[in-house]
């Protein structure tokens, strides 16, 4: 073979494996929706058992769909869990589109976005803006928002109760620079060398949260190094955690 039908081949082939991993994607978002549905009329129906609504309940039965009902609230939450990484993936794998992206804007939308879920953990986000505006970086708008939605969920999830999150942005070597610090369980000295492993979970974090993938780290740093980026972290198991990520000036 030459050069040209070597290239030709290849391009096909990825293109093959493009429109599969799309299918998959596709499969995997409607069946999940299609499961999501069905959990939630079960909810319902549990749930008017529960409330009396069609009789009242010995104490046995109503301890039995009070099992069911948590049980089946935790599928609900997985499945919802599969349908935001599925999307997220989908956008982490599709082509860059280059544009003028204004962090500061971008990070209070995303805080804003997590500022019920932090309320609910008792958790504060503090944003440390800088008494000069940021120069706008060169990103992909909606990839930089899985980057810090990643590092902010993170940031909540791996807390302690009544923790706190500090984010900063600011420039330095001709980067704009973003840090999200948690006063959280941190990250064990195996943890710290594979954490941007596809799938990889710290012993600490599944005991703390069962809830997770191992993909949310790992597509950020596709995301930031395909920016010309560059993302590093600082940790001690106990005793929190800073993730920094760089970004090129527009
Ligand atoms: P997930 O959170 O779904 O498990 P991620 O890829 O986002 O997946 O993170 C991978 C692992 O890195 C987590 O399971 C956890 O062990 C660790 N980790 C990430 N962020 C933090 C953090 N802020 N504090 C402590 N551990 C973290």
């Amino acid at each position: 073979m030459n050069k040209e039908s070597d290239i030709s081949s290849l391009t096909a082939e990825n293109e093959r494996l493009l429109k599969t991993g799309s299918a998959k994607s596709d499969i995997v978002s409607v069946g999940t929706h299609q499961i999501r549905t069905s959990l939630s009329a079960l909810k319902w129906i549990i749930k008017m058992f529960l409330d009396g609504d069609l009789g009242k309940l010995t104490t046995e039965q109503e301890n039995l769909l009070r099992k069911a009902y948590e049980s089946n609230e935790r599928a609900i939450k997985k499945v919802s869990e599969i349908l935001l990484i599925n999307k997220s993936e989908d956008i982490a794998e599709k082509e860059p589109v280059f544009e003028k992206v204004d962090l500061l804007e971008l990070i209070d939308s995303c805080i804003f976005d997590f500022s019920g879920e932090a309320h609910a953990c008792g958790i504060e986000i503090i944003f440390l803006t800088p008494n000069e505006k940021p120069k706008p970086v060169r990103g992909d708008r909606e990839k930089l928002r899985i980057v810090l939605e990643n590092l902010i969920e993170n940031a909540i999830k791996y807390n302690n109760q009544n923790g706190k999150v500090f984010i900063s942005i600011k420039e330095i070597e001709k980067m704009i620079q973003v840090s999200i610090k948690d006063t959280g369980i941190g990250i064990s000295t195996l943890g710290q060398s594979r954490i941007f492993e596809k799938f990889f979970r710290d012993e600490n974090a599944e005991k703390k949260e069962a809830m997770g993938s191992g993909i949310g780290l790992f597509d950020t740093k596709k995301i930031i190094e395909e920016h010309g980026g560059k993302i590093y972290f600082e940790s001690k198991q106990g005793n929190g955690t800073t993730f920094f990520f760089r970004l090129p000036i527009y």
